[in-house]
């Protein structure tokens, strides 16, 4: 059993709900799958192939989304697996992904992943001027690159006061997102530790693994 349901009583329906099954193994994604989750969250491509079976061999509706730092040298290898990018974060990582989708003949839905605290070691565009140049690139030439939204990483540690700062610049990035681009619908923020703050900023979407799978065992580092 996983705590998927009660994690889903508490959200009731207020955003969707990514189960990030990180380092915790496929027969904990198949519990919460039949306790009712539909989409899980993985951050490495190579974790994710190996632990998520093909697309089409998938069972109805599940689907995964990518929500780690993507390398340009693995897009293909994400594209092939996932049904969504959540982490896009550089213009040069939206021309691969563009080229591949045309060389693979598919569209992808993705995220712009929004460094909303400021924070060195968070991946995401800097500044709001440059996630959104990130938008008009797409729009001009990227058809295959269908912008969904945006995604953030709240700040580390549990100050209140700083996530909310953090959440609500990226709510107001993201309306001005969705004024320019029909197709966004997404405004994915909030995890295990700060998930009911990011709804107060309207969070569509959380992402949530240590409240629905328990703690993650790390691999022990040398
Ligand atoms: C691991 C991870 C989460 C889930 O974090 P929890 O605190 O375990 O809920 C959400 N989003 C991203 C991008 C992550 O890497």
């Amino acid at each position: 059993m996983t705590d998927y349901k009660s994690v889903n009583e508490k959200v009731g329906g207020r955003a969707s709900i990514v189960a990030v099954s990180k380092f915790h193994p496929y027969e904990a994604v198949v519990e919460a799958y039949n306790e009712g989750a539909m989409i899980f969250g993985e951050n490495r491509v190579q974790e994710m192939r190996d632990k998520f079976p093909p697309k089409n061999e998938r069972p109805e509706g599940m689907k995964v989304y990518l929500i780690g730092q993507l390398q340009r040298n693995k897009v293909r290898k994400a594209l092939e697996w996932c049904d969504r990018i959540e982490s896009v974060d550089s213009i040069p990582l939206i021309d691969k992904i563009e080229k591949e989708c045309e060389a693979m003949d598919i569209f992808i839905d993705i995220l712009l992943e929004f460094n909303s605290s400021g924070e060195e070691q968070k991946s995401g565009f800097r500044t709001e001027a440059e996630l959104l140049s990130g938008v008009k690139h797409i729009l001009e030439d990227c058809p295959r690159v269908i912008i969904r939204g945006v995604m953030t990483v709240g700040p580390l540690g549990h100050d209140d006061e700083k996530n909310r700062e953090a959440f609500q610049k990226t709510a107001s990035l993201y309306e001005q997102v969705r004024k320019a681009v029909p197709s966004a619908d997404t405004l994915s923020m909030g995890m295990s530790g700060d998930w009911e703050t990011a709804l107060l900023y309207g969070s569509t979407e959380v992402r949530i693994g240590t409240a629905i799978f328990g703690e993650r065992d790390y691999p022990a580092k040398p």
